[in-house]
């Protein structure tokens, strides 16, 4: 059995056009998933956008004056739409949750919405950097247009750093390599060998405030990455496809599960649970 699929978007989150929870849910059925996790994006960082930005034209209504801030998340939609998918999916294990990000940066906002919000399952990312001018941030995928690729992956680590120390209300850290996605493809190929000292710091923080780290597989995480958590006492695991549409529903898990195993880890006590280290 494949494991549970613990970071998936919707049509809840402002990013997911494509996005169906009740046919996410008809899909982890057909898969056989155990369970899923509603984690729609809290993204409350605004984001200065190039003019020449290529992003879909449904988001300009969130750019005023060059940034790109993010709306709020429906919780009254959202709300409604679980209960929906849990009467229509009796079988199925739905989670609600939450994707916060830079909520060291937003913690007031961070704390009421969690508040407000009941989630059972609680991410934290960073998708924000800090501009070159010093002034505003820019999403991570612009940052490669004015760092190096080498700095924007060790200001990324910095910046997740901080998160794990400065922000205690969540559970599992999201997307570790999130840069990754964006390594340009003329540059030297991305090689996690060059930022050791910097992962093993952001992972030995982790371990040390009891949190768990997500095998995303959105880009599959590096297997090394996975050793490392292991070897700097990371506890526990668990599979992200972070998908935003059904058909992306724990895309590459089968591989991922084979990485887990290789790195240490096995399925815990709870089927629906995290993995944890042998
Ligand atoms: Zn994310
Ligand atoms: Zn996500």
């Amino acid at each position: 059995m494949l494991p549970p699929d613990s970071h998936v978007h919707t049509e809840w989150s402002w990013d997911a056009p494509y996005g169906s929870m009740e046919r996410t849910c008809a899909r982890a059925i057909e898969l056989g998933l155990p369970s899923v996790a509603f984690t729609e994006h809290a993204d409350m960082t605004g984001w200065v956008t190039p003019q020449d930005a290529q992003r879909p034209p449904a988001w300009d209504r969130f750019v005023t004056g060059g940034v790109l801030v993010p709306p709020p998340i429906d919780l009254q939609g959202y709300n409604a739409s679980l209960e929906r998918c849990r009467e229509r999916y009796p079988g199925l294990r739905i989670y609600s949750g939450v994707e916060l990000s830079e909520p060291h940066w937003h913690s007031e906002r961070s704390s009421s919405l969690l508040q407000a919000g009941e989630f059972e399952r609680v991410l934290a990312s960073v998708h924000s950097a800090r501009r070159a001018t010093g002034s505003g941030f820019e999403e991570v995928s612009s940052s490669f247009a004015d760092h190096t690729p080498d700095q924007v992956v060790r200001d990324y680590l910095d910046e997740t750093v901080r998160l794990v120390e400065q922000f205690d209300n969540f559970e599992v850290l999201a997307h570790i390599d999130y840069p990754v996605r964006y390594w340009p493809g003329h540059d030297r190929p991305y090689d996690p060998l060059n930022f050791e000292d910097q992962y093993r710091h952001v992972l030995r923080v982790l371990a040390s405030a009891d949190k768990v780290l997500e095998l995303n597989t959105k880009v599959p995480l590096h297997p090394q990455i996975l050793l490392w958590w292991h070897q700097e006492g990371g506890q526990a695991i668990t599979f992200a496809s972070d998908a935003h549409d059904p058909e992306s529903l724990a895309h590459g898990f089968v591989e991922a599960v084979r990485t887990a195993q290789a790195a240490g880890f096995r399925p815990g006590p709870d089927p629906l649970g995290v993995w944890r280290r042998t």
